[in-house]
């Protein structure tokens, strides 16, 4: 017997109406890529993306074309994603970050049709455009005025164009399981795997991310997603915000320590998140100017590990709780976050700290399991590791075009490729990716785990642990460490501060001082970049 209740396809624009129907006059503030801070709200921001679908479709563009999108956190990105969801078409993200090659590697596997592009990136479209046969228009996220002139023949200003368009346009109506964004995980091996999110899943994942335990968000809350929307969705929150009406507070273009305090302060934001490399600038030039941050409620980190001395900074510092929070492109993207349970309520100091260095749990509609090389489901008991399996409604049921099959077995489960265990109160911590992790004499050694302590030292900036081929062991950690500006931390100090924290034969068998060390797109240490650096490296006197 089927139940009696309405069919309410769950389309992302459905989201939008609400938005601007409940929370209309709610602010969305951005720093624009132009310079000054302009403000918007719900109410305007959906009339401009009927527009923008109005004139999509006056175009010629139709459901399935992916329409790319190479921009900022703004209010006119947001603009653009639900009005190219509007008309049934796919938003796909570019990382500016990537190499010229890799985009457009990217753009015509993804067969991209149009391209929403911020100014700061128009010389960079210029030199790429040619090549990608698919691309017609391209839509300079900027008015008339701020329009540079440009080689591209079919570039037009975003303000122009949409003047050309009254907004009386109906979203289209469709499955809500068609396609709405797309996004390639960054490829640190082999080539971009393509993800494409269906309305449906955004729409899930939105009531997933809003959830108590989860982003924990409502109407009441200034939220700033410093986490760009190109890297995997901004965390849900251009989804999530606009469904409970929170404040939006876009930061654009800069994402330096002054310009991301500056917002924090002026917007009163309650809640942000973003990759533990913007906290590490932000926590500077809090020390360096003695600044405080009373608006803000709680931060949620993730992308990397969150290291323990970053924690404790924001906490006992600054008042500000930290989310330390786990997910993948492939998952839309969040997988655990580390709020409190019950069960562990009465954690203070290092105890708290401890906890909060795992990942922490699911919210309803993550699946999460941990199993041996078999696909043995291994025990919750906080310290048996294995590969970290996860399925649910926003979590990919493949890559598009068929790439990565062997990561998706025929019971729905996605092999993360991260190695972690679960406690048994269902706390998830990475060790590890698989790809990462330290072979010593048969036993396995977690970088992350060594890299989180490494960075407890005072004179320590940033640290990355990669394994050395050992004649002995098969292979032993080696600290690569970045010193803080005016720090000088030796091999023996850093070497003698790490230990008792962790086993002895964890201990890194050498330390080297370098000026920085190299970051993935996303923002993470790029481990195959450093190994290949250190390629000739023997420790002494092997
Ligand atoms: P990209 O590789 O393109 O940055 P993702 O952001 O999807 O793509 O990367 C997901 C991976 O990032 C995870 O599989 C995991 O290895 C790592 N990761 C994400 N959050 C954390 C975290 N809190 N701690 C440790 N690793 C994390």
């Amino acid at each position: 017997m089927l139940g009696l209740m309405q069919e309410w396809p769950l389309l992302c624009h459905k989201i939008l109406d609400y938005a601007a129907a409940q929370h209309g006059t709610r602010e969305i503030v951005t720093r624009s890529v132009e310079g000054p801070i302009t403000r918007t709200n719900y109410r305007s921001v959906r009339a401009c993306a009927l527009k923008v679908a109005q004139q999509l479709d006056r175009d010629g563009y139709r459901e399935g074309d992916r329409i790319a999108t190479l921009a900022w956190n703004t209010a006119r990105h947001l603009e653009a994603w639900y009005g190219i969801m509007g008309i049934g078409a796919v938003y796909h993200t570019l990382n500016p970050r990537l190499f010229p090659e890799q985009l457009v590697w990217i753009m015509n596997h993804a067969e991209d049709k149009a391209l929403f592009v911020d100014l700061t990136f128009l010389p960079l479209v210029e030199k790429l455009a040619g090549e990608v046969a698919s691309l017609g228009k391209v839509i300079v996220l900027t008015d008339g005025a701020a329009m540079p002139e440009t080689s591209l023949k079919n570039a037009v200003a975003y303000e122009e164009w949409l003047t050309g368009a009254d907004g009386d346009f109906r979203w289209r109506n469709l499955d809500e399981n068609a396609a709405a964004g797309m996004c390639y995980t960054s490829g640190t091996t082999g080539d971009p795997k393509g993800v494409l999110y269906s309305h449906r899943s955004n729409v899930l994942h939105a009531f997933i991310a809003a959830q108590p335990d989860a982003l924990n968000l409502g109407s009441n809350e200034s939220i700033m997603p410093v986490v760009p929307m190109f890297h995997a969705n901004a965390w849900g929150i251009a989804h999530t915000a606009p469904m409970v009406g929170a404040k939006i507070v876009m930061p654009g273009a800069r994402m330096d320590g002054e310009a991301i305090y500056e917002l924090l302060d002026s917007e009163k934001v309650s809640m942000t998140a973003a990759v533990p490399t913007v906290w590490l600038m932000l926590l500077q030039y809090l020390e360096e100017t003695g600044k405080k941050l009373p608006h803000l409620n709680r931060v949620v980190i993730g992308g990397s590990a969150c290291p323990r001395i970053m924690t404790q900074k924001f906490q006992d510092n600054y008042g500000v709780d930290v989310i330390h929070a786990w997910g993948m492109t492939e998952m839309s993207p969040l997988g655990t976050l580390g709020s409190i349970k019950p069960a562990y309520a009465q954690l203070t100091g290092d105890g708290k700290l401890d906890l909060q260095e795992k990942q922490g749990f699911p919210p309803f509609g993550v699946e999460m399991k941990v199993t041996d090389d078999e696909g043995n489901e291994q025990p919750w008991d906080g310290k048996t590791f294995g590969k970290l399996k996860v399925r649910g409604p926003a979590v990919a049921s493949a890559y598009y075009a068929g790439a990565g099959a062997e990561q998706f077995d025929e019971e729905g489960w996605f092999d993360t490729g991260d190695v972690s265990h679960i406690d048994k109160f269902g706390y998830m911590q990475i060790t590890d990716r698989a790809k990462d992790v330290i072979k010593s004499g048969g036993e396995w050694i977690s970088s992350i785990d060594l890299e989180n302590i490494a960075v407890g030292h005072p004179d320590v900036a940033e640290a990355a642990v990669i394994g050395i081929s050992h004649p002995k062991w098969d292979e032993r950690p080696l600290l690569v460490v970045v010193p803080k500006a005016g720090g000088k931390p030796d091999r023996a100090g850093i070497l003698d501060y790490m230990k008792g924290k962790i086993a002895k034969w964890w201990i890194p068998d050498d330390v080297v001082f370098v000026d920085e060390i190299p970051h993935t797109a996303t923002g993470k240490i790029q481990k195959i970049t450093l190994r290949q650096q250190f390629s000739g490296y023997r420790f002494p006197g092997t």
